[in-house]
C-alpha cells in the first residue's frame, strides 16, 4: 500500500487528510504544501488579519502535534512537480512519491492584469498569508489606497482600509459591485455601504496604467481621471492551479474536472476544492466554487470515496463577507435567478434578498440577518420553497416551512 498522496495543504486538502482518518483510513496520507505554513485559513487574511485583530500565527487550521497524533505526513514547502499515472508516482522538488489515490487540492491563485505598471512596487495581490502580510505592512504605510476590482475581497479590504482611515477608491469594470456572486439589490446594498464609510467606488472604469516612478503613485482611468494611489490592490479573481492536472493529461476546462465523487476520469485521482470544476446539483450544472464550505465538504466527499463508500457531493453552497459591520451570507446559488424579493429594509442595515428561478428559491442573501441564513440553509438543502409573497412579509413566520 503506498497510502494517499495529497497535493495542496490548503482548506481542501487538510480536510479530506482528517476525513480520512476520521474515517477509519489506515494507510500513509502524505500531505504536501509548497507554503512554508501549517495549512491555515484564508478568510481572516481579508479582514481581522489585516485590522490587526488576528496574527499569522493564529490563523493555523491544525498544530504541528495534530500531524504527529493523527500519522500524516505534513510537507511543508514541496511543491509537486509533476504527476506519473501510469506509475502512480508524484514527482517532486525532493523525492518521487508512490500513490494509490491521489488528491489534487491545489486551489487557485490571485489573477494578475496585464496593464502598464502592473509590476511597480506598491501593487499588491492577495491570496495567501505572505501577501496579507504584505498588504497589511503596506497598509499601515499607505494613505491613498486604489483597489481594482470590486468583488469580495477587493471590497474586503477597501473596508479595512477606510477603517484603517485612509482614503479609498475602488474600481470596478462592471456596471455593478460583485456581479458574478449577488443580486442587483444586494449590490446596490453595498455601494451605498462603501459610500457612506467614504469609500469612492468607479463603475463600468476601465484603468488605463498604474503611474509612478518605480513605485506606484496613482492610478489612471480611461477617461483620463488620475486617482493618487500609494498602494494599489489587485483584486480581480482568483484563477484555478489547474497546470500539474493538465500536464498529466487530465481534462481541466476551467480547473479540474471531476464527476460527482470528485473523480478526475482517472479513477485513481480526486481534486477537489476551489480547483475542481464539478457537476453541482444547486447550479444545475458545472461550476467552480471558492468557498471555505465547498473546500470542506468536497474534501469530505473524496475521502469517502477513497474509503469505498462514495456519497455524491450535492451539499448546499453557503459562502460570506465581512464588509464594514455588514455581514453578508449567502444560501444556495443564485446565478440566473430571474426574481429577487426583498425582506426587510437595506436602509435598517438588515435585510434579505430571496431570489427565484422559474418561481422556485435558489438562493437567499441576508446582511446581518443569521436567522433568515440558517433557516435559509435548511430550506435549500430540503429542496423547500418559501412563496415570493411570504418571503416579504417580516411578519410572517417562515421557520414553519422549514419545521
Ligand atoms: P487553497 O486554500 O488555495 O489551498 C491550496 C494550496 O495548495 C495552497 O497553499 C497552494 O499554495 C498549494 N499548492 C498549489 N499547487 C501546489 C503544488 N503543485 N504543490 C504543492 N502545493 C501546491 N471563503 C469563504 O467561504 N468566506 C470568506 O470570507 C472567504 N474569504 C476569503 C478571503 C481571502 C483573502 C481568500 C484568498 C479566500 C477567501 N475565501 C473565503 C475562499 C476560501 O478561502 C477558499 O475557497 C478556500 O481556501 C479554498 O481552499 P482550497 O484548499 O481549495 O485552496
Amino acid at each position: 500500500m503506498s497510502g494517499v498522496v495529497i497535493v495542496g495543504a490548503g482548506q481542501a486538502g487538510l480536510q479530506c487528510a482528517a476525513s480520512l482518518r476520521d474515517g477509519g483510513y489506515h494507510g500513509a496520507i502524505a500531505l504536501l504544501g509548497d507554503e512554508p505554513h501549517l495549512p491555515y485559513q484564508r478568510p481572516p487574511l481579508s479582514k481581522a488579519v489585516l485590522l490587526g485583530k488576528q496574527g499569522a500565527n493564529e490563523v493555523a487550521l491544525r498544530d504541528a502535534a495534530w500531524f504527529t497524533d493523527q500519522r500524516i505526513t505534513f510537507h511543508p514547502g514541496l511543491r509537486a512537480t509533476g504527476i506519473d499515472r501510469a506509475a502512480r508516482r508524484v514527482a517532486t522538488a525532493r523525492d518521487d512519491m508512490a500513490y494509490d489515490h491521489l488528491v489534487l487540492a491545489t486551489g487557485a491563485h490571485a489573477r494578475s492584469m496585464v496593464l502598464p505598471g502592473a509590476g511597480r512596487d506598491g501593487v499588491l495581490t492577495l491570496r495567501g498569508l505572505d501577501d496579507a502580510l504584505a498588504l497589511k505592512a503596506a497598509l499601515d504605510a499607505a494613505q491613498h489606497v486604489v483597489v481594482i476590482g470590486g468583488g469580495f475581497i477587493g471590497l474586503e479590504v477597501a473596508a479595512v482600509a477606510a477603517r484603517l482611515g485612509r482614503q479609498v477608491a475602488v474600481i470596478e469594470s462592471a456596471p455593478r459591485l460583485m456581479a458574478r456572486a449577488v443580486s442587483t439589490a444586494m449590490a446596490d446594498a453595498f455601494l451605498a455601504l462603501h459610500g457612506a464609510h467614504g469609500v469612492t467606488v468607479r463603475l463600468s472604469a476601465r484603468v488605463a496604467a498604474i503611474e509612478g516612478a518605480g513605485r506606484a503613485d496613482a492610478v489612471r482611468l480611461a477617461d483620463g481621471t488620475r486617482l493618487p494611489a500609494d498602494l494599489v490592490l489587485l483584486g480581480v479573481g482568483a484563477a484555478p492551479d489547474a497546470t500539474l492536472a493538465g500536464a498529466a493529461g487530465l481534462p481541466c476546462p476551467n480547473g479540474i474536472s471531476v464527476d460527482a465523487d470528485m473523480r478526475t476520469p482517472d479513477a485513481r485521482v480526486f481534486a477537489i476544492g476551489d480547483v475542481a470544476w464539478h457537476p453541482n446539483p444547486h447550479a444545475g450544472g458545472h461550476i467552480r466554487l471558492e468557498s471555505v464550505q465547498g473546500a470542506i465538504d468536497q474534501a469530505k466527499c473524496a475521502a469517502s470515496a477513497i474509503l469505498g463508500h462514495a456519497q455524491p457531493y450535492a451539499a448546499l453552497p453557503w459562502f460570506w463577507s465581512d464588509q464594514f459591520d455588514a455581514k453578508l451570507q449567502i444560501a444556495g446559488w443564485g446565478a440566473g435567478h430571474d426574481q429577487a424579493v426583498p425582506r426587510g429594509d437595506p436602509a435598517s442595515g438588515k435585510f434579505s434578498v430571496f431570489l427565484y428561478r422559474a418561481g422556485r428559491l435558489v438562493a437567499v442573501e441576508s446582511v446581518n440577518r443569521a436567522a433568515d441564513h440558517m433557516l435559509a440553509r435548511r430550506l435549500l438543502a430540503a429542496g423547500r420553497s418559501v412563496p415570493p409573497a411570504l418571503a416579504s412579509d417580516l411578519s410572517a413566520d417562515l421557520k414553519g416551512l422549514a419545521a
